[in-house]
């Protein structure tokens, strides 16, 4: 080990670690395609995409180009007053590719940023209606909105990473996590809670939010589409709005391009981030209907909200390109070859004693396993492997570059079994 990877582990926070028993990173020196090289010249596979983010792969081109070209212009500029190309271009095709009542686009630097705006948008919506009684959120447990203080009091009260905050965040509405699996039968029980949660409580909320079809690190859940269907047909007899956070969903991960359409719904408000920007820079949109964005200044206000990089040029110049590339790309086929690989490489995992369940959907695979796993021991593992994942709790996951390619798909996939493997006969 050497001096700047010490220097990391004694002072520099990583997500979600201790500064006392902190786990020593690898140090990646670049990156490529599905590859990360590391410092000490072993290339290995990615498995996250950088969590959801890299879709197009490292270092891509493309890519490179749009930031490179926008550089040559201006990097940064106020958005207060000042608008310029990149952000009109980028806001123009994200109303084209969501769905056609989202008719405003706001800007902004991070997923969690975009969910507190989202959140906000909700409650001067209500507000300016003469409703501002109506202000609190309903959610399902098991979601997982990001880590600022409002975000966090939607995100699981239990298994989500925030319980020391519970007694400063604000109280919301909470119902069971959606039971009905993505292809399981559908039966109308399944909405019962959901139902009378909103019928006993609605005039105390503002919105619904939630995580569209797949729920990300609250729990890697897939759920049935008719939930979707129901809740909207439920916020329109209770005049809610409906939040959905796209965030990990969003730009093709399962298949649709935005999960929504699974179900063929639309969302009031959608939040949108992480591959936005083909995993280059920070940077969020959240995406409101008409009558949203007119509601919220019906009494003559504002939106109360403008983050200091709203707009970053950079930001919109890399994120338009990143669209292009995936309309060029054939996503579609991308997902659905990595997913047809991805069930037929893990599924006789299912077998294995250690293992709970083997869940695939779109370009995302889950192996979920009866007991938490230990980092300490198994991070290092996989590294020694060859492959780069990052599993929390007893959820083993991957959701790959679009780009990976078969080979590289199918190395990721035995390097993964055979790290388990290795793992639980060093338990035992
Ligand atoms: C990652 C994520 C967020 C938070 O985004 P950040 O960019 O990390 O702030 C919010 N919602 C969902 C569904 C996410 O996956």
């Amino acid at each position: 080990m050497n001096d700047l990877s010490d220097f990391d582990l004694k002072h520099i926070w990583h997500p979600y670690t201790s500064m006392t028993q902190p786990l020593r990173c690898v140090t990646v020196k670049s990156a490529s395609g599905s590859r990360l090289e590391l410092d000490d010249g072993r290339s290995i596979v990615d498995g996250m995409s950088s969590w959801w983010c890299m879709v197009h792969g490292y270092n891509n081109p493309r890519l490179n180009q749009a930031i490179t070209d926008q550089l040559k212009s201006m990097a940064h500029v106020m958005f207060g007053g000042i608008t310029h190309e990149p952000a009109i271009k980028l806001c123009k095709k994200l109303i084209e590719i969501t769905p056609p009542s989202l008719q405003h686009c706001f800007l902004c630097d991070s997923g969690s940023v975009s969910v507190e705006a989202a959140m906000k948008m909700a409650i001067q919506y209500q507000y300016a209606r003469g409703k501002g009684k109506k202000n609190k959120f309903l959610t399902f447990r098991n979601g997982y909105h990001g880590d600022t203080f409002n975000a966090m009091s939607v995100c699981d009260p239990v298994t989500g990473m925030h319980q020391i905050f519970s007694h400063t965040l604000p109280k919301n509405y909470f119902v069971s996590r959606p039971e009905c699996g993505f292809a399981s039968q559908w039966s109308k029980h399944y909405i019962e809670e959901f139902a009378r949660t909103i019928k006993r409580h609605h005039r105390k909320i503002c919105a619904v939010i939630l995580e569209p079809i797949v729920q990300g690190a609250g729990g890697m859940n897939f759920y049935h589409p008719e939930y979707l269907r129901q809740i909207r047909a439920l916020c329109d007899k209770y005049d809610l709005l409906l939040i959905a956070d796209e965030i990990a969903t969003g730009f093709g991960r399962t298949g649709k391009l935005f999960a929504c359409e699974w179900a063929g719904i639309e969302p009031d408000i959608m939040c949108v981030g992480k591959a936005l920007t083909g995993g280059y820079m920070t940077g969020a949109a959240v995406l409101t209907s008409s009558k949203v964005a007119r509601g919220i200044s019906a009494d003559g206000g504002v939106f109360m909200h403008g983050p200091t990089f709203m707009g970053n040029p950079l930001m919109c110049a890399v994120a338009l390109a990143s669209i292009q590339l995936l309309e060029e790309n054939n996503w579609q086929q991308q997902v659905a070859a990595i997913e047809e690989q991805l069930r037929r490489e893990l599924s006789s995992a299912a077998e294995l004693e250690y293992v709970q369940e083997v869940r695939v959907f779109g370009a995302i695979g889950v192996i979920e396993l009866k007991d938490q796993v230990d980092m300490q021991t198994i991070q290092p593992l996989f590294v020694e492997n060859g492959i780069w994942i990052r599993p929390f709790g007893k959820l083993v996951y991957i959701m790959p570059p679009f780009v990976i390619s078969t080979e590289e798909l199918d190395f990721l996939c035995k390097q993964l079994l055979t790290t388990l493997n290795e793992y639980y006969k060093q338990g035992e």
